[in-house]
């Protein structure tokens, strides 16, 4: 049976979350298919990625390790994926939708004609019905994504190209280790030289600048978000001093970025991060589709809104109908006695 691949993205000499994300989803779409999960990484130094891909239940991890490998260029990765790909012929062929992926995946959809779904929400598994031949496909991967600017949800199918490609926003699918730590699967060493030739090397690193992450929206635990309704940017500076107290990291609305109260970095929302901490507040958000398309996954939700009907409350596990002016010093005055 044709498996499921996933390109795993380094960090260093960590596999990156987004792609971790995805061999939980692979893993969970190659069990109801009933084949297996590979993995494939590219890098310098590959000795500690074999436990930390196995875990989330991959059975077969191909390796290429070269020391010009140690920085990601285009035409290495996609003369290696692309003939891994050939010999492997998986079904279906994931990646995050990083700056990476955005750039390799095109590169390799095109050159298998395989076609591609990029910047995807959700996967799932699905029958397809030519309306023309009639012919029935069973389990295709169905590839969804907003599309027309965010106003509808697109489901995509790929009934005759072989693999089925799909890019995977970071954040979207949860993380979910089915195997002990010290699971090992079957790990397959390529040698580098069989899948590239040297003039895909011709682009050379010479010097690299790693800007810093400017905020840690996508890893904290509890996130205070501001909207257009924190009313001016002095409101919104006491968001900061909330999430200070909480240990937690400020987020926002477009239209609250729109309005220059923060910056743009710390954007939720469709065009913006997702993110998933066990506690959001919202602080005078209205609830618009695409600002909940990043933050729905959010374990408890708390609202702080004037309007009780606000679109956020129906999700909100919490609201407290009042205005962010008086409820936030009220809050912050509360934590600052209790911490
Ligand atoms: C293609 C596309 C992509 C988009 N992507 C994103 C995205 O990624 N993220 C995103 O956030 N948006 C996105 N948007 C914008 C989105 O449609 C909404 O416009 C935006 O989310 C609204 O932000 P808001 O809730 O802050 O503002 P509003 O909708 O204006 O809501 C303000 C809320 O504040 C409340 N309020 C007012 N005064 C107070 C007060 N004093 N105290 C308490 N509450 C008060 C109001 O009752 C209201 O509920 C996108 C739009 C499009 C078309």
């Amino acid at each position: 049976m044709n498996n499921i691949l996933v390109y795993c993205e380094l960090n260093g000499n960590n596999v990156a979350g987004v792609s971790l994300e995805l061999l939980s989803k692979g893993r969970s779409l190659a069990d109801t298919l009933g084949v297996q999960l590979e993995a494939v990484v590219l890098g310098s130094d590959l000795s500690a990625i074999a436990s930390q891909v196995f875990p989330y239940g991959v059975d077969t991890l191909h390796l290429f390790e070269d020391s010009r490998l140690e920085y990601y260029t285009t035409l290495p990765h996609t003369s290696a994926i692309c003939k891994l790909v050939d010999e492997e012929q998986p079904q279906i062929f994931l990646m995050g939708a990083t700056v990476i992926g955005r750039d390799l995946a095109p590169r390799v959809s095109s050159t298998l004609k395989s076609g591609l779904t990029a910047d995807c929400t959700a996967l799932e598994l699905g029958d397809y019905e030519d309306k023309k031949s009639g012919e029935k496909i069973e389990n295709l991967l169905y590839s969804v994504r907003p599309a027309f600017g965010g106003n509808i949800v697109a489901t995509i199918v790929n009934p005759y190209n072989r693999p089925q490609m799909a890019t995977v926003r970071e954040g979207v699918m949860p993380l979910c280790k089915v195997r002990p730590d010290d699971y090992v699967g079957n790990v397959v060493n390529h040698n580098l030289a069989d899948y590239v030739s040297d003039s895909d090397f011709v682009v050379q690193i010479l010097e690299r600048h790693v800007q810093e992450q400017k905020n840690h929206l996508k890893d904290a635990s509890i996130v205070v978000a501001g909207g257009y309704g924190v009313g001016s940017k002095e409101n919104f500076d006491k968001l900061f001093t909330l999430a200070h107290l909480l240990h937690a990291e400020v987020g926002a609305t477009r239209a609250a970025i729109d309005a220059g109260f923060t910056t743009h970095d710390r954007q939720i929302g469709q065009t913006g991060l997702t993110v998933r901490p066990k506690v959001y507040i919202a602080c005078g958000i209205s609830g618009q589709v695409q600002h909940i398309a990043g933050m729905q996954q959010s374990g408890i939700i708390i609202s702080v809104n004037t309007d009780p009907d606000a679109p956020i409350n129906a999700i909100a596990d919490y609201v407290i109908t009042g205005r962010v002016e008086e409820v936030l010093p009220k809050l912050i005055t509360f934590y600052q006695q209790k911490i």
